[in-house]
């Protein structure tokens, strides 16, 4: 039967049913979870492909912009993790999709890395850099340049009527020189600007992962969330009702943050996580 299930073949029927509730699904951040820029967490790759081997789902959320979904599957891929096509969910991914369910949003002005730029124009989406005509949607990313500039063309196409969604809810970003302002960052600059809240698609907001639970037939009751930000991936899996666990191997090596709201469990690394899970939630890891 697990043999059946690593080829992919999604489980159908009364046996695979009971199979299914056997197993648990794990959806794993990756920026401080599973690597930092190109250097993978130590002990990462054994820990998921132990998951994997065990049976359970293993399957990946990020709010990260800079590369585009096809180049992070690469990444993944080339650090010796495997990722299914419906295993991976990006916040650029998700802003495709999000914008794609209004009727009105085909001009975009876009704050952020030329990837999410490439990612919505390879949707069909117009992506425009002035005010020049009117701008459907500002789509705020990891703007890496943001300048005063761009902030005054957000500003000027937000007032003009446009709507602002931001890609992800991320304050900063782990990377080895420590924590860099991430999205949120930026969204908030054009939030104050503006007077108004941006809509969010990535964590906290539930999206990204409820797309992977669905693909994968998950249930809230065995699902885990691991992350490295209490903010995003913790939030994001209690405004859901599900467990999460928080590992220190990535913003916390920065900066502290508040355990509000709690995780159901809190780790070094993801290194620590099968052994901890079986003394604490043997549920979740079937024998
Ligand atoms: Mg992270």
């Amino acid at each position: 039967m697990k043999g059946v299930r690593r080829t992919g073949t999604r489980p159908q029927g009364g046996l695979d049913r009971a199979y299914r509730e056997r197993m648990s699904t794990f959806i794993f951040d990756l920026d401080g979870t599973i690597y930092l820029e190109d250097d993978p967490i130590p002990g990462a790759r054994e820990t998921l492909a132990a998951l994997r081997a065990g049976g359970h789902d293993v399957l990946f959320a990020s709010n990260n912009t800079a590369l585009t979904h096809a180049a992070y599957e690469a990444k993944l891929t080339a650090l010796d993790i495997p990722v299914e096509s419906h295993g991976l969910a990006t916040a650029s991914r998700s802003t495709v999709t999000y914008l794609q369910t209004l009727a009105s949003a085909h001009t975009l002005l876009v704050l952020g890395p030329p990837a999410l730029t490439e990612e919505l124009e390879g949707a069909g989406f117009a992506v425009r850099h002035d005010t020049a005509r009117p701008i459907d949607a500002v789509v705020v990313g990891h703007d890496d340049a943001f300048s005063y500039e761009r902030l005054r063309l957000a500003h000027a196409a937000v007032s003009a009527g446009a709507r602002l969604i931001a890609t992800d809810g991320d304050r900063h970003v782990p990377r080895r020189a420590g924590l860099f302002p991430g999205t949120a960052s930026v969204a908030a600059a054009v939030e104050m600007a503006c007077g108004l809240s941006a809509t969010v698609i990535g964590k906290p907001a539930g999206g990204m992962i409820r797309t992977l639970m669905t693909a994968v037939g998950a249930q809230a009751a065995t699902t885990v969330v691991v992350g490295d930000s209490i903010a995003t991936d913790i939030a994001g899996a209690a405004a859901l009702g599900l467990s999460s666990v928080y590992v220190l191997s990535g913003i916390a090596r920065f900066q502290p943050e508040a355990l509000t709201p709690t995780p159901t469990l809190m780790l070094p690394s993801v290194a620590a996580l099968i052994p901890a899970l079986r003394h604490t939630r043997p549920d979740l890891i079937a024998p």
